[in-house]
């Protein structure tokens, strides 16, 4: 038996709690306020259940996320994941901190432009880009990252009719040691799809070629698979300057960073287990730094990080409508709060926790929703204080996706609101009405009467 190596041991401070042989401690904090607001203030005065948004922690983690990156990287530039989070709000102050804006649709695109972001600091991904939005693109500058080729020809064909050299990269997709491999979008590195996409562009002649760009995944929890994706796009880019003597300006590699949040099924909460900015910035700049680059001819490595930028900004405040008991004696509390407006419930286990004291009984809680739907569940199983009808509860980590991905069903989406660095709440996005709804409606005149 050969003698095995000596490992250093790591000490790391577990910050969602001890587990002891019955599993996790249930000792939750009453959460009365929200940045000096408080909660049934909050509730009082814009109803529930509420969106509440923290500039604060907004802007704390976009520069955690910066300094990770920019101690470990010359030259770093982050954009803004627009259907990560939309509202204008939100946008401008990633805008306002430096970010770039990221799109994946033609609205999305618009709504970038409307709200002021110059075209040139504009990424288009996806693969849906009509002629009119690729147009609209080329014209502003815009960085174009081709998915397929039935959009690299749309561009060389408008590139001659607008008489603009328009500036794109490729989205790439690789085996990054994670399966299942995301390779419907963009073109393949292993199958050499890649290179010949590369080859088509560089003879064309008819488009700048300033980046190479993918997107590896979404809550990836594997840091060493940015460091894998980082050093094959340094390969394309140094083949490329090898073949054509031609300068690739970056490297984008996408989002996909974890947020705080836990997945369902993990024992551990995602707070302690989840790799933070700091290990996925140690694996994608000593990659980079590590491949042949000359010192003077390193890329910018772009990052369009979402989630992990926006879910612990916000919070959804709700209230309890009703307790009762299943067949099986398990309490079920009712809350005003549905999977309509919290998408995210179908994959995180998110925390709950009471907004008042309350006393020192826990119990095991099933959490559903409002919906007149069985799928409607918040939570599984989470162990709460008891509950009254009218208690208020905050439900964590919900900025990312929910304010994109919500929908009008059952009931009318609820109000937003901004907490600015002064503790002053903005309301950012009114509740739905039913004249919003109906405005978008039409009845046939024979239909207007029904009786
Ligand atoms: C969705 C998306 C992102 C953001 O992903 P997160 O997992 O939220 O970080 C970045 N880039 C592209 C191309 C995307 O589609």
């Amino acid at each position: 038996m050969s003698k095995l190596r000596y490992e250093r041991p790591v000490i790391k401070k577990l910050e969602g709690g001890m587990p002891n042989k019955f599993g996790l401690r249930s000792e939750i904090q009453p959460m009365p306020t929200i940045d000096g607001n408080s909660v049934a203030n909050l509730i009082q005065d814009y109803g529930s259940p509420l969106f509440v948004i923290s500039e604060k922690t907004i802007r704390s983690t976009l520069k955690k996320a910066k300094k990770a990156f920019e101690t470990q990287y010359p030259r770093v530039q982050f954009a803004w994941s627009y259907k990560t989070n939309y509202l204008n709000a939100v946008c401008n102050i990633f805008h306002q901190e430096g970010s770039w804006a990221e799109v994946v649709s033609g609205f999305e695109y618009d709504k970038a432009i409307a709200l002021g972001v110059s075209g040139k600091k504009i990424i288009f991904n996806g693969p849906e880009k009509s002629v009119e939005d690729l147009t609209k693109a080329i014209q502003n500058d815009s960085l174009i990252h081709i998915d397929h080729l039935d959009e690299f020809y749309t561009i060389v064909e408008l590139a001659g009719t607008l008489k603009k050299r328009p500036r794109v990269a490729i989205r790439v997709n690789m085996d990054t040691g994670v399966y299942p491999i995301w390779d419907r979008f963009g073109f393949n590195y292993e199958n050499g799809q890649a290179w010949d996409a590369i080859n088509k562009i560089m003879h064309s002649g008819k488009m700048e070629l300033i980046g190479l760009h993918c997107h590896i995944g979404t809550f990836m929890l594997s840091p060493s698979a940015y460091g894998i994706a980082a050093s094959k796009l340094a390969e394309l880019t140094l083949a490329l300057e090898q073949k054509f003597n031609h300068e690739i300006k970056y490297i984008d590699l996408g989002g996909g960073f974890p947020s705080r949040n836990t997945l369902k099924g993990s024992y551990l909460p995602g707070i302690d287990t989840n790799p933070t900015f700091d290990d996925f910035a140690e694996a994608i700049s000593t990659a980079l730094l590590n491949s042949n680059f000359r010192k003077d001819k390193l890329p910018l490595l772009i990052l369009e990080t979402g989630r992990a930028l926006i879910d612990e900004a916000a919070y959804l405040l709700g209230s309890v409508i009703a307790n009762k008991r299943s067949s099986t004696g398990r309490r079920n509390t009712i809350l005003d709060v549905g999977v309509n407006i919290l998408f995210t419930s179908f994959w995180y286990d998110h925390k709950i926790t009471p907004a008042q004291s309350f006393s020192q009984y826990t119990e095991e809680t099933c959490v559903y929703g409002p919906l007149c739907m069985n799928i409607d569940v918040i939570r599984e199983n989470t162990e709460l204080p008891l509950l009254n009808r009218g208690d208020h509860v905050v439900i964590h980590n919900v900025g990312a996706y929910n304010l994109t991905q919500w929908m009008q069903f059952i009931s009318l989406r609820p109000n937003v609101i901004l907490i600015d660095t002064n503790e002053k709440p903005h309301l950012i996005r009114e509740r739905e009405t039913l004249d919003n709804m109906n405005n978008m409606e039409k009845i046939p005149d024979y239909l207007v009467k029904i009786n």
